[in-house]
């Protein structure tokens, strides 16, 4: 049987030659010097790819333990957080900011928009003593991008340490850490990156450093703990052994990254066209304005429900699209379109069979989706 194409808005598909690099035999990551040069070599590669000076680090879990590490080695108990919100991801990351004792105040968005950035200007003019702030660059539920570059540099400007969740945004949209005052970015290795799940990856600046060192209580836990890795090229010493076969396979899948100079240019272009060609049909998206280049959230027209626009995708057509969950579920569908899965013939044939079902169901478009994809 052919293999399913996964339009899901992560994990992504995996290239052969990131997937090659799997196999490559392993060496002691502990005892092997050279495997000390080849991380940092990945570091600085990341480094060049997020536009930033800042010490990059992958740690060995998926992008909820960057956020968790964030947390967890960035907030002493009291210290007062803003939990900048417009989507789950975003009120969740209040949760972990919680679980380590932050007293978190929330602001919330509009949940099908963007965060504006006058809003927040009003609102921080009388509430601005907090120490870190949370927020998600690509909203991967709702399908929205946030402007986190005005809105970084916004919150640095009240001495507020910027931690901003961009696993799903981070290779598919412009990212500039160092530019736009990103204390700590956080990224996952199965979305836009294309890499096989697993890893995150953070950078962290001086400011988020000097905040982990002079704590005064000490980080509570261990894999989340950042301070376990301020000296890991010095002392050659990992907090653990390393997922070696998985780091070779993000090394290869920056590579690739780093050569491909139309990526962010291809997502734009892809990212328009899917969105244009929905409106076209007749349909509509969940948000009202700020789409991510990333992925895109359809609400589920009447007459047919997600599983069944789930099973007719996978069964008949062996197309892998996602729905959502919390106050999502069963409300919208998402295409994904990051990283190895944004290319034309692939939208195409997503379209096209998404078209095929929903006509299947007598949903009436106005347009052929996948016709006005290509033509217009
Ligand atoms: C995918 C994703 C994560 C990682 O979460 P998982 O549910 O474990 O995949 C974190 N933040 C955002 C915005 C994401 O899209």
């Amino acid at each position: 049987m052919q293999e399913t194409l996964i339009m899901t808005p992560g994990p992504t598909y995996v290239h052969e030659d990131v997937r090659r690099a799997l196999m490559k035999p392993i060496t002691n990551p502990d005892l092997d010097l050279n495997f000390y040069e080849f991380y940092r070599g990945l570091c600085d590669k990341i480094k060049r790819f997020l536009n930033t000076e800042n010490e990059v680090l992958v740690l060995c879990g998926e992008g909820i333990l960057g956020l968790e590490a964030a947390c967890a080695s960035l907030i002493e108990p009291g210290d007062k957080v803003l939990c900048i919100h417009n989507g789950i991801f975003g009120k969740g990351f209040g949760d972990f900011a919680k679980m380590y004792g932050g007293d978190v105040v929330y602001y919330e968005g509009d949940y099908k928009s963007g965060i504006k950035y006058q809003e927040l200007e009003e609102f921080l003019k009388n509430n601005n003593d907090f120490k870190v702030a949370t927020l998600v660059h690509c909203e991967t539920p709702s399908g929205i991008t946030n402007d986190v570059e005005k809105l970084c540099p916004l919150l640095k400007k009240y001495g507020i340490i910027t931690v901003v969740d961009s696993v799903a945004g981070m290779g598919g949209e412009e990212f500039k850490v160092d530019e736009w005052n990103i204390d700590i970015a956080l990224g996952g290795s199965q979305k836009c990156i294309s890499a096989s799940p697993g890893l995150t990856l953070l950078s962290i600046s001086s400011d988020a450093w000097n905040k982990i060192k002079n704590r005064k209580s000490p980080i509570v836990g261990f894999y989340a703990n950042l301070n376990n890795w301020s000296t890991w090229y010095e002392d050659k010493w990992f907090p653990y052994t390393q997922p070696i076969s998985d780091l070779y396979a993000l090394d290869v899948a920056f590579d690739r990254m780093l050569k491909d100079k139309n990526m962010i240019e291809r997502h734009k272009d892809i990212a328009h066209r899917v969105r244009h060609s929905l409106i076209e049909g007749g349909l509509e998206l969940y948000p009202l304005d700020s789409f991510s280049n990333t992925v895109t959230t359809i609400n589920i027209p009447e007459g047919i429900t997600y599983k069944e626009i789930y099973e007719d995708m996978l069964n008949k057509h062996n197309i892998m699209i996602a729905g959502a969950f919390d106050f999502l579920k069963d409300k919208v569908i998402r295409i994904g379109h990051m990283g190895e899965n944004c290319y034309e013939e692939k939208l195409y044939l997503t379209l096209k069979a998404l078209n095929s079902v929903l006509k299947e169901h007598n949903i009436d478009l106005k347009k052929d989706l996948h016709q006005s994809f290509v033509l217009d």
